[in-house]
């Protein structure tokens, strides 16, 4: 089987003034990484520059949290992947479902954005996920083969090398319930499935799926046991060092 380094990252949201995001970058420094995990950070469109220059030399990387399809532009509050790559991410979040419910993004505006972060090489943090009615009626795999196919939509397996993908069920973003270990490793074994079917046995053993939604301290250790949950993307947790460090050293 493939050894994939874990990933834990942490989603910042609309979270942590200058000084607090300094704070919180200073002290993930500072702490121990006993699974030598891949940390990532993603903060506010405002901390990100002083961020990425408070991490560089050390082993976090600093993503972005989204990127317009557009190098620049009429486009108010948008932020372009040149502009993102120049503050310093080195990663983008792309799809997060608080994008896709609250800011309209769909599958053909996160594929334009996909083709963006790939043309300026940002590493892609691609999320899916289903809701509460879509998995009672079932519908979860389908919901989320139809988010990879649409929003990968046009790219070869070579052209996606490096593509992380997020399972986040909505259901579980913030609310405190998680998805149990079983539910998650049911659905990243299907992805990496569709990704076998679709982009060839390396490519799918190479990449990584990380599990979201309401990540914690307490549930981390059961969710990262799982063969195909290969790290987390934190929301809550993430702007707390204590117990953003005890997900980084998750058992
Ligand atoms: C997220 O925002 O991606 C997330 C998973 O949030 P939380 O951990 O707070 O559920």
């Amino acid at each position: 089987m493939t050894k994939r380094t874990p990933i834990i990252a942490g989603n910042w949201k609309m979270h942590n003034t200058l000084a607090e995001s300094a704070a919180l970058i200073e002290a993930l420094k500072k702490a121990e990484n006993k699974n030598e995990a891949e940390i990532i950070v993603a903060p506010s469109f405002t901390s990100l520059a002083e961020v990425a220059k408070l991490a560089s030399g050390s082993a976090i990387k600093v993503a972005s949290q989204d990127v317009h399809w557009e190098d620049k532009g009429a486009f108010t509050s948008a932020v372009s992947p040149v502009q993102a790559k120049d503050a310093g991410a080195t990663h983008t979040i792309l799809g997060h479902s608080e994008r896709r419910s609250v800011f309209g993004d769909t599958d053909e505006i996160l594929n334009k954005k996909v083709a963006a972060a790939l043309r300026h090489g940002l590493t892609i943090i691609f999320c899916v996920g289903e809701t509460l009615a879509q998995r009672e009626a079932n519908e979860t795999i389908a919901v989320i083969n139809s988010q990879l196919e649409n929003g990968l939509k046009g790219f070869t397996a070579e052209q996606l090398n490096g593509l992380i993908i997020a399972y986040e069920p909505v259901w579980a973003i913030g609310t405190g319930k998680t998805a149990t270990p079983a539910q998650a490793q049911e659905v990243h074994a299907s992805i990496r499935q569709f990704l076998t079917d679709k982009y060839g046995a390396d490519f799918a053993q190479a990449t990584r799926i990380l599990y979201g939604g309401s990540v914690k301290d307490s549930n981390v250790d059961e969710i990262m046991a799982q063969p195909d949950v290969d790290g987390a993307l934190v929301g809550g947790q993430a702007l707390l060092a204590d117990k953003f460090t005890r997900i980084i050293n998750f058992n």
